[in-house]
């Protein structure tokens, strides 16, 4: 009996894996807090690839007589990938060579990757998949409370608010476990408010459900603030003790009064004043969003518009209330803390910051001159892949970008114009299919390793089972592939002696793991960053006496509303969104896999009154156009989603090939979540 946590999303539910035979089953383990025992139909079923016939167990390599895929030892891979890579970092430099990680890697194999491309490939041209899930969140957290961790309380504390305002969340069917705090918060009289465009199962327990126009978040949290300031709700002691910036909030808010949100968002002025009246006069608010509120070119804008909600309140800081992020992937949270993102150093450090560098660069051994600087975000390093100037090789660890890239057929295009692309992973996934060379390794059964979930809870998955034979683990690939490159700094493969030195890389900085053990973890449930030192508890709860800006105080950011980058027009005359399902995670290389999931395909959601207008009927196909592609697939009349919007689930290939590349401009952001489109039957 081993036990560790699921493989995906960022709850990480605890899990026992016990091994029956050939069999390995999950079982519930109901002494983990955060879910009690419960799991979703993904985490009963997460040992569904064990076995699959189509898991990689050999290295392959593109044959250049055949075109096609070959199998290949590790020798013969490994040194193909090292000696083709140093050849175009002779030829075009050291940023010649891209490396792409994922939200779902451990703490461990991101810190080792972040290394890998700093100091064994000198590269710059570093980022991940998580770029794509919780960057605006992360931006307005920095910038208005001097830190970004997903929720700065445990989870359970949503059960003590009064009142719940979900913003593009669809708790109850991304993460099941996580609604029953929901439901008990109702039970003792409060209230749960969901703010999206379709009526999805957390919308239908909600108390009240505003559907705005897809990308319209942003002015409804103006127009909210503007009738709390009218309302007297302000909390003026708490905002003249704690923050800063409110004056110039107030200003920017005067002119968003309800008729004009109404106008703008398609909300109500009813709706807007009932949840102005519900969040004006509760003990306890708290403000939760996801993806739906982040994935736009303004993402950040609408982060820190509900922030300013939450501070106005006088919550942020307060028991059982508070804003907090939803974030999505397994290890979106620990992924970006440590390395892998293009702009930051282990322990959350800037790579701009020289005491950063340095503190960094004794760790690895090495001179803090020789670290890269920043390189390209996610999107933006896909796009310059093969293009004069940018990477000429990339490297992939656990991502299958060419289905969760936003214009996905631009950038199938720009991988395929690569001189080298090499992909690890477990199944040949699209992504894979593509490369040059395919290196098999360990999943998550297979392997020990550190994930950080969404409440900034650092927690253990363990080894439950010996992986199938020729599969490796990428801590070894990285050490593999560090010493045929002549590199000599540690490149540890067993992942408790990487995490020891990550312990070290991040000691001082804003994700300060320095206290956080293995044994303390397994002792603890979990231990929550910060924790600098191995007697201190952890930090289950921020902001309670001071931010983690230069003078303490919050930081209101005054934002308007400039709306999406892509309108309906007579060619284009709806609104795209796309999202998850109940049965599927992310791009689907997984659980499309498993047999016990229900691999539907995609779907296009529409209303009757427009199914009525182009002719569609339920079930039978319709195709979607954007300026970027098209998808066919069926129908499915539903009344729950706005008359003016279309839905697509994102983990079959075709959704990204329809939506937009625009890009906040500062999380680097793709708009995901809304583009024009036109459909037919
Ligand atoms: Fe796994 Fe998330 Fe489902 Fe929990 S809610 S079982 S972590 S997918």
């Amino acid at each position: 009996m081993t036990d560790t946590h699921c493989p995906y999303c960022s709850l990480q539910c605890g899990m026992t894996l016990q091994r029956r035979g050939p069999v390995l089953e999950v079982q519930a383990r109901p002494a983990f807090p955060v879910n009690e025992g419960a799991l979703c139909r993904k985490g009963w079923t997460a040992a569904g690839l064990r076995g699959h016939r189509e898991r990689l167990t050999t290295p392959l390599v593109r044959d250049p007589a055949t075109s096609e895929l070959r199998a290949a030892g590790w020798d013969e891979a490994l040194d193909l990938v090292a000696e083709r890579v140093r050849a175009l970092q002779d030829e075009s430099g050291a940023d010649a060579v891209a490396v792409f990680g994922g939200g779902g890697l451990t703490n461990e194999k991101a810190y080792l990757l972040g290394k890998l491309a700093r100091v064994a490939l000198g590269t710059s041209q570093v980022d991940y998949n998580g770029r794509w899930c919780m960057s605006s969140a992360a931006t307005a957290g920095n910038r208005a409370f001097g830190i970004d961790r997903g929720l700065p309380f445990p989870l359970a504390d949503v059960e003590r608010a009064d009142v719940v305002v979900l913003v593009g969340s669809n708790l109850a069917e991304t993460m099941p476990p996580a609604a029953r705090h929901l439901d008990r918060l109702r039970e003792r009289g409060g209230r749960v408010i969901v703010v999206d465009p379709r009526r999805t199962p957390t919308a239908e327990r909600a108390d009240l459900h505003l559907q705005p126009v897809p990308g319209t978040d942003l002015p409804v949290a103006l127009g909210l603030l503007h009738l709390l300031v009218a309302a007297g709700a302000v909390d003026d002691a708490y905002v003249a003790a704690r923050t800063t910036g409110w004056e110039e909030v107030r200003g920017a808010v005067i002119g968003w009064w309800p008729e004009r949100v109404e106008r703008v968002s398609g909300v109500p002025v009813a709706e807007l004043t009932e949840l102005a009246r519900l969040v004006g006069r509760a003990e306890r608010v708290m403000v939760l969003t996801a993806r739906g509120a982040e994935q736009h070119s303004q993402g950040t804008a609408t982060v820190l518009a509900w922030i300013d909600v939450a501070l106005a309140l006088g919550m942020v800081g307060k028991d059982g209330a508070g804003y907090g992020c939803l974030t999505g992937q397994g290890n979106g949270q620990g992924g970006r803390e440590h390395g892998q993102k293009a702009d930051q150093l282990p322990g959350y450090r800037m790579i701009d910051d020289p005491a950063a560098r340095a503190h960094v660069a004794d760790v690895w051994g090495v001179d803090p001159d020789s670290l890269p600087g920043a390189g390209r975000s996610a999107y933006e390093l896909l796009d310059a892949l093969g293009t004069p100037g940018g990477p000429r090789a990339l490297l992939v660890h656990g991502s299958n970008p060419a289905v969760s890239a936003p214009r996905a057929t631009h950038v199938t295009q720009r991988l395929a114009a690569l001189d080298l692309l090499v992909v690890a992973d477990i199944v040949l996934s699209e992504t894979a299919a593509l490369a040059d060379v395919v290196l098999p390794v360990t999943e998550w059964a297979e392997e020990t390793g550190t994930m950080t979930n969404l409440e900034g809870r650092v927690v253990l998955r363990e080894r439950a089972v010996a992986p199938p034979e020729g599969v490796r683990s990428d801590l070894e690939v990285y050490a593999g592939l560090a010493a045929r490159l002549g590199c000599t700094a540690a490149f540890p493969t067993d992942p408790e002696a990487a995490f020891e030195e990550l312990r070290r890389a991040s000691a001082g900085g804003r994700a300060d793991y320095a206290g956080i053990t293995y044994d303390r973890i397994r002792a603890e449930d979990g231990v929550f960053w910060p924790c600098p030192a191995e007697d201190h508890p952890g930090t289950p709860r921020l902001f309670a006496e001071s931010f983690a800006t230069a003078d303490g105080r919050a930081r209101f950011v005054a934002v308007d509303h400039v709306g999406a980058a892509e309108q309906p027009d007579d060619d284009y005359p709806l609104h795209l969104t796309t999202g998850r399902v109940l049965g599927q995670y992310q791009s689907g290389a997984q659980t499309r896999r498993v047999r016990d999931l229900p691999d539907t395909g995609p779907f296009v959601e529409l209303h009757p009154m427009l199914a009525a207008r182009v002719g569609a009927r339920d079930g039978e196909p319709v195709v979607v156009t954007t300026r970027r592609g098209e998808l066919k697939a069926p129908a499915r009349v539903v009344g729950t989603i706005r008359p003016d919007t279309v839905f697509v689930p994102f983990h079959w290939v075709g959704a990204n090939r329809l939506t937009n590349d625009a890009l906040d401009p500062s999380s680097r952001m793709p708009e995901f979540k809304v583009c024009a489109a036109q459909v037919r039957a």
